[in-house]
């Protein structure tokens, strides 16, 4: 069996039991009765058969990262030994450049100093149960004999927020009762200063609805989430919340950051301690065995279980919902809400085609977040700054510093094809929906070859055509569109035709190449054999004159030299027109020298040039020999370089444009500073001032330059020689140069304070630098070009 979307979020239940007996419990408390039946504890033999599947998913679909959540029951009952294996046998199991996010949502009572060292060991992030102040999370959250289990859990946050430990606190999850103050519970979880609070509507269905109090309105959820909504806004987001963002990121076309909300297929699956796969945990709350699959670790892969038809049923978005809400004005942003909270077992109703048991409530808080229009706010300067979901903190810290592993870089890639997604179907839309053809072609695709697809949006330039036509910029038309959809048929090989505009004389199929081919309408079918091209004058051609060539480097990676897409101009410089047989082995032998040199002398950042660079883009010479590079604001993954004269220069241009590409994807997800700041400001290696956004682009880019000549002094070793004397000199300038321009982004007043973390990371990469020793002549060169710089 196959599956169309593969399961990425895993749930690993460690223990059946729980020491709290909360009565709102949907594990206890709720239709289903099977944890009566099951182990106590996950045997080591099921953890190792789960770690096996994870990793054996993760390889088939080349997935990215996993994420997995060690739950329960209380998963603490587990014991650190159980609790160690699970994390060790995941981490083992994973395929190499596959990301493991491993958490652990515990209620906090048991959580240890002991615990905390073990976590912090395993990398293990940590989510912690609390409904609010005392009043609150009495109201529900107790011990079998009715005591408080309140000062336990306060003591497990405070332990969490210790230096030692804060990197893993993951955020609390508070359960909602409307009886409970919202403005009582918002003051008390923000004093806590999460990272994160989920806010979570009790489970409830049509047969057993959620309790709504007389004495409020008709709508109390909505009302209880809105007053918590304004105080946080008007203390400007001290923290994140996936539902109040995920209101925002919908509406704006991106995708929603949870389960509850939305039209994202579920990538959700659920390990019970006695190794049966369940679907989300949530419909323990429809009926008793309401989550079973009849699927277990031993005799199914997770390929079985995403072809589940319940997983099946929750992975079909807009098509999967009842007519009611597919006609919905905010479908897009609700989705029905939470599958489980559909279902209805009368026979008018029919299972869970239905809107959601909440959905007057998920309408007026939609609407009413929507009412503060989405602006993303800097966060209170005291207050920990959030990073986004796309990101965890770490990988934004390691980009700080200037670096990017690859799995970071991928999970830059992975939010840049979400953008370009949304930025398509928005380019789409503002067309007024032409080449329809095309479009419902690149929608069927996307569901039935969706590798395909991702091939083609992740070309640097698919998103630049996007950008150019929602800037107004229509020279294109939409044939751009067409040939994207004709591209991905190819790739998917199932029979698909679509017609393309010829223009030029060209037929350009991105990420392919093109024909030469007359001016009008060709029509191009992907094939099994390839693909088939029908011109307006009735010949076939089954071939491209001018594919996309792709240069093999050490290690078994490609990078293509695009020197045929005609949207390849999107560089601020001129572009080279197709290259010559000559001018290719050229290239081909300076890229695989420069790419031995960034392994030498930048191996920091070789690792991240090799998971994002897809793309070369071959740019015409500058006068007199000068270098010229650049990077497109709107391509990720793509570089241009005019080609230098020599691999070291190469090698130099491409990490330091590297540069440029990783931090805009960064400034796509973060806001780093405030974009109303329209002050200009010096760059030290620059005469003229520049935007924000220029100084923190060029900082950025020298935080490479700097190790780059670093490495080259390091390597020379007090030798002597002219190439020697000049990566001293180099160093000296630019050690200097960047280190004045971190201080200089530090103190602008401009940043938020995610930017100034991020300038701090910076500034702990240029600080080792300055305390290298350099010869006295190095200094005094780096003060004349200083001087030259400023005075031109
Ligand atoms: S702590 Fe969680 S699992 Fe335990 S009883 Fe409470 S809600 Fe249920
Ligand atoms: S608000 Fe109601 S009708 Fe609209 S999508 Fe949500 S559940 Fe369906």
């Amino acid at each position: 069996m196959t599956t169309r979307i593969p399961l990425t979020q895993f749930v690993v239940k460690m223990h059946s039991r729980c020491d709290l007996a909360c009565d709102h419990c949907y594990v206890y408390e709720h239709a289903d009765s099977s944890w009566r039946t099951r182990p106590k504890t996950v045997g080591d033999e099921i953890l190792a058969k789960a770690a096996e599947r994870i990793g054996e998913h993760a390889a088939a679909h080349r997935l990215p990262a996993v994420r997995v959540v060690l739950h329960g029951g209380e998963p603490l009952l587990a014991g650190p030994d159980r609790l160690r294996r699970a994390a060790e046998e995941l981490r083992a199991a994973l395929p190499p450049g596959c990301a493991l996010d491993l958490r652990i949502h515990t209620n906090g009572v048991l959580l240890s100093r002991a615990f905390c060292e073990l976590f912090a060991e395993l990398g293990v992030r940590v989510g912690i149960s609390l409904d609010g102040d005392r009043a609150a999370n009495d109201r529900h959250r107790r011990f079998a004999d009715g005591r408080s289990s309140h000062p336990q859990v306060l003591r497990a946050v405070a332990l969490l927020r210790e230096p030692a430990y804060r990197h893993l606190f993951a955020g609390l999850l508070c359960t909602i009762d409307v009886e409970n103050d919202p403005v009582a519970v918002y003051r008390a979880l923000v004093e806590l200063q999460p990272p994160a609070v989920d806010f979570l509507l009790p489970h409830a269905t049509w047969d057993d609805p959620p309790k709504r109090p007389s004495t409020l309105g008709p709508t109390p959820y909505a009302d209880w989430l809105l007053a918590v909504h304004e105080l946080w806004e008007a203390d400007r987001r001290p923290f994140a919340v996936r539902t109040f963002e995920s209101v925002h990121r919908t509406r704006r076309g991106f995708s929603s950051l949870t389960e509850s909300l939305g039209l994202e297929p579920s990538d959700l699956a659920v390990l019970e301690t006695d190794g049966t796969f369940e679907q989300a945990d949530s419909l323990k709350t429809a009926y008793d065995g309401a989550p079973a699959t009849g699927l277990n670790v031993f005799e199914h892969t997770l390929d079985d279980l995403a072809g589940h038809p319940g997983v099946a049923a929750r992975q079909s978005g807009l098509a999967g919902l009842c007519g009611t809400c597919r006609t919905c004005p905010v479908v897009r942003s609700c989705g029905g809400g939470l599958y489980a909270h559909r279902y209805r077992s009368d026979d008018g109703g029919g299972g869970f085609d239905n809107p959601s048991v909440y959905c007057g409530d998920l309408m007026a808080l939609i609407n009413g977040v929507a009412a503060y229009g989405g602006a993303v706010a800097v966060p209170a300067q005291n207050a920990a700054p959030v990073v986004p979901a796309a990101l965890a903190d770490h990988q934004l810290d390691e980009l700080a510093r200037g670096y990017g592993s690859a799995d970071t870089v991928h999970a830059l890639g992975r939010s840049q094809l979400a953008l370009t997604r949304a930025m398509l179907a928005a380019a789409w839309d503002a067309s007024g929906q032409g080449r329809a053809e095309a479009w419902s072609l690149l929608a069927a695709l996307d569901v039935a070859a969706p590798a395909a697809v991702d091939a083609v949006l992740a070309h640097p330039y698919a998103r630049a055509w996007a950008a150019r036509r929602l800037a107004g910029d229509l020279g294109t038309g939409l044939g751009p569109l067409a040939a994207l959809a004709a591209a991905a048929a190819v790739r998917a090989a199932r029979g698909d035709a679509v017609a393309v505009p010829v223009r030029g004389g060209w037929l350009h199929l991105p990420t392919l190449g093109r024909l030469a081919l007359p001016d009008g309408e060709a029509v191009v079918t992907g094939t099994a054999d390839g693909l088939s091209v029908r011109a307006c004058d009735g010949t076939v051609r089954t071939l491209l004159d001018e594919p996309l060539r792709r240069v093999r480097l050490a290690g078994g990676w490609t990078v293509a030299l695009e020197d045929v897409d005609p949207l390849r101009d999107s560089h601020a410089h001129a572009v080279s027109a197709r290259l010559s047989g000559g001018e290719l082995l050229d290239w081909t032998g300076a890229l695989r020298e420069s790419w031995e040199l960034l392994g030498r002398d930048l191996p920091g950042y070789a690792e991240g040039i090799r998971a994002g660079l897809t793309t070369v883009t071959p740019l015409r010479p500058g006068p007199a020999g000068r270098d010229v590079s650049s990077a497109a604001r709107q391509a990720f993954g793509a570089v241009g370089i005019a080609r230098p004269a020599t691999a070291p220069t190469l090698a130099l241009l491409l990490a330091h444009e590297f540069q440029h590409v990783k931090l805009g994807a960064v400034l796509d997800l973060t806001d780093l500073y405030d974009r109303g700041d329209d002050t200009l400001y010096f760059a030290p290696w620059r005469p003229d001032p520049r935007p924000l956004e220029g100084l923190l682009q060029g900082t950025y880019a020298h935080l490479a330059v700097t190790e780059y000549w670093g490495t080259r002094t390091l390597a020379y070793d007090g030798l002597p020689g002219e190439a020697a004397d000049r990566a001293r000199r180099e160093f000296a300038l630019w050690r200097r140069y960047t280190a004045e321009a971190v201080e200089r982004l530090a103190g602008s007043g401009a940043l938020t304070a995610l930017g100034l973390r991020f300038a701090d990371g910076m500034r702990a990469t240029v600080a080792p630098w300055l305390a290298v020793p350099l010869p006295a002549a190095a200094e005094r060169a780096a003060d004349r070009a200083r001087r030259e710089h400023a005075a031109v």
